[in-house]
């Protein structure tokens, strides 16, 4: 469960997040819409301490998150991020990718880790590329890894930047359907995409965002189909 309590957010003078409030129960996925600018990466990053807010609350799992308190590393480690350009490390292995941050930074046994990650790599359909390196992957393989990377951390919470969007349209259903076992299995997430048939199938909530602020909150059929704010309306006229 995670919980975000009046977070504000400024680049210089520029008000990116406006008094953002929303809480993600265990085991919910929401996907999160808006125009492009809006502020939907930047409230992410903020939610992984990628950028530090100015103020307001983060509550993960019940405990308030604060840069000053907090080793920010182990924070990262219990939610986890996935990017529109996957980040992988060309130089490693598949297989080292998905072991790195296990064993570096939670310092876990090497042995463990192997094992864990084989299993990763078996869920996200890549066990026979465990020993290729990166750049013999096709885009969508590359993003499955990404994702065995995140789990690998074993994070409360995952999130995801547009995952599918950097991606040829003949790739994005196999990282679609990747992330949706994950929220069957009961991960709680929060996905930013232009994928509305995923949101329309996998979310419990969709939110709207517009301007730094959350415009508009509902299930995926309401909010679709009777968006209550014209504001929606235009946005959802502008992609459907
Ligand atoms: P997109 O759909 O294009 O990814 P977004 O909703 O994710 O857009 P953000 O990336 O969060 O939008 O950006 C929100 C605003 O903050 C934009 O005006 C952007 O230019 C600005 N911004 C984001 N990161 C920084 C930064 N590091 N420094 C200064 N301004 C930034
Ligand atoms: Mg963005």
């Amino acid at each position: 469960k995670i919980e975000v309590e009046k977070l504000n957010k400024s680049f210089g003078q520029l008000h990116v997040l406006k008094d953002i409030n929303l809480t993600v129960r265990e085991s919910e996925v929401v996907c999160l819409i808006g125009a492009s600018g809006s502020g939907k990466s930047t409230l992410l990053r903020c939610l992984n301490f990628l950028e530090i807010k100015d103020s307001g609350r983060i509550i993960i799992e019940g405990e308030q998150i604060e840069e000053t308190t907090h080793d920010l590393n182990q924070v990262r480690a219990r939610v986890g991020m996935v990017f529109q350009h996957f980040h992988l490390f060309p130089h490693k292995t598949v297989l080292e990718n998905v072991m790195e941050a296990p064993l570096f930074v939670k310092k876990m046994p090497k042995e463990e880790v192997r094992v864990e990650a084989m299993r990763l790599l078996e869920k996200v359909g890549l066990s026979e590329k465990a020993n290729v390196f990166p750049s013999k992957l096709s885009g969508g393989q590359k993003q499955r890894v990404a994702i065995a990377r995140a789990l690998a951390m074993k994070p409360d919470i995952m999130l995801f930047d547009e995952p599918t969007s950097a991606l040829d349209p003949e790739l994005v259903g196999e990282v679609l359907a990747t992330m949706k076992e994950l929220a069957l299995e009961g991960m709680t997430m929060i996905v930013v995409t232009h994928e509305m048939g995923f949101a329309r199938e996998v979310a419990d909530w969709v939110i709207y965002m517009h301007d730094g602020k959350i415009v508009e909150v509902g299930h995926p059929k309401e909010l679709f189909q009777h968006p209550q704010e014209q504001r929606t309306k235009d946005f959802l006229d502008s992609v459907l």
